[in-house]
């Protein structure tokens, strides 16, 4: 069941994708064949079934489907089950299937387009935070950093900072620096403000620990090896451009799912000694 309405939902973010970065309407009208412009039935619209059914074709024209429609289904099919398993019936699990929904919208519009929509970045700025307040909220302080500081005996203060804000302003501000080093180092821009963007809200979910760096330090080798594969099948120079946000949506990903997995094997092996 889960797996079913997980689908549907990546069905509605295929839609997302063609629309939003040429600002149709997500709802209005109803889906066509980019062919044959045939109005797509609600037996064509069967998340990953149909496309199995029909062998990934038009039913009017013939004309076949790139398989990455059905395969954005099934997977968001699978982070829909995978948040329920990782995270139980609690507030996390649908919201950090909301911010996989955002991240696979920003992975291929990114890819596509070369923009990060504010949209889905401002969604995932605001599950950080909501998370956040639900965790002081409940009692706990375990969302909150404290700033300690003794001036001389007696006197002191200590500053309580919302995680998520403290996250927000260091995600952006070292991805603001990796900006401007690589522009001035290699002359042209190396990250856009999508990126920029994209890493403040991460850091607002993730806070500025350790799981935020396991996020930067996996996009880096995720980045690394896909231009190092891009290059030796010739589809991309060294000069050439390729968009940091699938990097980042990939790692974030699996920072979000499998962080208390992957975090610890990561910071051991490039961090901590
Ligand atoms: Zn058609």
């Amino acid at each position: 069941m889960i797996f079913l309405m997980g689908a549907a939902i990546g069905s509605f973010l295929n839609v997302v994708i063609f629309r939003l970065p040429r600002r149709e309407s997500l709802v209005y009208p109803r889906s066509r064949c980019l062919s044959c412009g045939e109005e797509l039935g609600v037996i064509d619209l069967v998340p990953v079934l149909s496309y199995l059914g029909l062998r990934g074709r038009c039913r009017h024209c013939r004309r076949s489907y790139s398989p990455r429609y059905m395969l954005v289904e099934a997977f968001t099919g699978l982070a829909a089950v995978g948040a329920l398993q990782l995270f139980g019936p609690t507030l996390k699990a649908p919201l950090l299937f909301i911010v996989f929904c955002c991240l696979v919208v920003v992975f291929f519009i990114d890819l596509d387009h070369y923009i990060i929509p504010d949209e889905t970045v401002a969604i995932i700025a605001a599950v950080g935070i909501v998370l956040d307040l639900a965790t002081l909220l409940s009692g706990g302080t375990g969302s909150a950093l404290v700033f300690n500081e003794r001036l001389s005996v007696g006197t002191g203060y200590e500053v309580l900072l919302p995680k998520s804000l403290v996250g927000m302003a260091m995600g952006a501000g070292l991805f603001v620096v990796i900006a401007f080093v690589s522009e001035r180092v290699f002359k042209r821009p190396g990250m856009g403000w999508g990126d920029v963007k994209l890493a403040g809200a991460m850091g607002a979910i993730l806070g500025p620990g350790y799981q935020f760096f396991t996020f930067f330090i996996i996009s880096v080798i995720v980045g690394a090896v896909v231009g190092v594969i891009c290059m030796a099948f010739g589809r991309c120079g060294r000069r050439d451009y390729i968009p940091f946000g699938p990097m980042l949506a990939v790692a974030a990903v699996l920072v979000l799912y499998f962080g208390s997995a992957v975090t610890p094997v990561v910071m051991s092996r490039f961090v901590i000694q």
